[in-house]
């Protein structure tokens, strides 16, 4: 009878352990599970505040009122040339960083500073490698990734002053009506620029896509 209440006793103190394992387990996953979605929604947020400075810096700059700035993009509208994507990565991440990245983790509690600022980072990187693309317009890939007709391209090759203001994406050109789809066929055009490119020397990491 003793050894059998000791078996008992064992038992219950070994499903006790158990249970309190999973219990642990279940309530760090469930934790773990909370802290994604919430590091994911920040990081969200972060790219959406990036894409419409993005679009309102850029439209911004054809604004006659902003002199000096409109002067030095229509320079860039001459050109019709990417300085390269880390020198443009760089513009966009000072700006990132005083608009942003800087007050934020100041002010900010971490828990939002961090994963607004990755989001921040990332997307100034991506709208860098996006510019240079699309100034390139490489021959062999006509449309980009995920936009069919590539939004900053098609914005410099029909040297638009009133549409196509976004970069990486389209979606607040849509959203403030200043969309315009490439129609046809890429009859090519962008052999001024490549005269150009090739007689300047390379940019800093410059990806050469011709
Ligand atoms: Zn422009
Ligand atoms: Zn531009
Ligand atoms: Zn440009």
């Amino acid at each position: 009878i003793l050894l059998a209440q000791h078996i008992n006793q064992w038992c219950y103190s070994f499903c006790r352990r158990l249970a309190l394992l999973f219990l642990t387990a279940a309530q760090h996953h469930r934790r773990a599970m909370e802290d994604f979605i919430h590091f994911s929604a920040f990081f969200v947020i972060g790219v959406v505040y990036s894409t419409f400075i993005e679009y309102w810096g850029h439209r911004a700059m054809h604004s006659p009122k902003l002199r000096n700035l409109h002067d030095h993009h229509m320079v860039h509208h001459k050109r019709n040339y990417g300085k390269g994507v880390m020198l443009e990565f760089a513009k966009y991440l000072l700006f990132a960083a005083f608009s942003c990245c800087i007050p934020l983790s100041i002010f900010g509690p971490a828990s939002i500073a961090q994963p607004l600022n990755v989001g921040v980072v990332l997307t100034a990187f991506w709208s860098a490698y996006c510019h240079q693309w699309q100034h390139d317009h490489p021959p062999e890939h006509q449309h980009f990734w995920y936009m069919e007709s590539p939004v900053h391209h098609v914005h410099h090759k029909y040297d638009m002053l009133h549409h196509n203001f976004g970069m990486c994406v389209d979606w607040w050109d849509h959203v403030f009506g200043t969309y315009v789809k490439h129609e046809g066929a890429w009859s090519d055009n962008s052999k001024a620029g490549a005269v150009e490119r090739s007689m300047n020397k390379p940019a800093l990491w410059h990806v050469k896509w011709i």
